[in-house]
């Protein structure tokens, strides 16, 4: 049986960046979920329909072909063969991922394709509802959170670092981490929540290198 670990938390709790870590740490595969949320965001917002519009949406489903590629470690979405995976980090995309993966259907589809390559590959995912939807019987199971304000903090780092923070402000992006939330909490289908037998770690007063520690420690085969 593949080892499995679900790491679940709200945007800008250090998911991705625990994920990354251990599974280096470990050598798994790493799959980033909401990547793939992010691809038909942007795939449905390019072909000029609304993220909300369920009934334009589900005609699209079937003609999307998703598929996930390593390149040097580095995670792809490839949709219908083409690499979507360098617009997919735009700050529109991300609300709009949200809205577009409260449609059930939409979530069946990649939950599909996230069960296949967990069932064959020992690898470490992150999400909303790996743990509590996706694989609930997976090995680790952890719930990574963090005050929505160090998340803002941490948000704007990031772009800053990559150079992308345009003329982004904090208040901004704390508005839009508790937008996320709130849609990402309320959804009737697979909601962001604490899932049956996660450890909570919340990151808030930690360094990298404690919540990394911890998660390590979790992490044992
Ligand atoms: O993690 P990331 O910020 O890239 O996720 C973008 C959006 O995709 C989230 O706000 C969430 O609504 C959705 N998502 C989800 N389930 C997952 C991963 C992401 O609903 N497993």
């Amino acid at each position: 049986m593949p080892y499995n670990i679900a790491i679940d938390g709200p945007a800008g709790a250090g998911k991705s960046t625990m994920a990354k870590r251990i599974a280096a740490e470990l050598g798994l595969v790493y799959l980033d979920t909401g990547a793939m949320y992010r691809g038909i965001a942007y795939y449905v917002v390019k072909r000029g329909v609304s993220p909300e519009d369920r009934e334009g949406v589900l005609p699209m489903l079937d003609g999307i072909s998703m598929d996930i590629a390593y390149d040097d470690g580095m995670q792809k979405v490839l949709i219908n063969g083409e690499d979507v995976t360098p617009y997919i980090r735009e700050h529109t995309i991300s609300m709009a991922a949200s809205t577009v993966s409260k449609i059930p259907e939409v979530r069946i589809k990649l939950v599909e394709l996230q069960r296949d390559i967990a069932s064959r590959t020992d690898c470490v995912l992150d999400g909303r509802d790996i743990g509590s939807y996706v694989l609930p019987h997976a090995d680790v199971k952890i719930y990574l959170d963090a005050r929505p304000e160090v998340r803002a903090v941490r948000r704007l780092d990031e772009l800053k670092a990559k150079g992308t923070a345009g003329n982004m402000t904090y208040e901004d992006i704390l508005a839009d981490i508790v937008a996320r939330d709130y849609q990402d909490t309320h959804r009737d289908f697979a909601p962001l929540k604490v899932a049956e037998g996660a450890i909570v770690i919340d990151t808030s007063d930690m360094s990298v290198d404690e919540v990394a520690k911890a998660v390590a420690a979790l992490c044992t085969r």
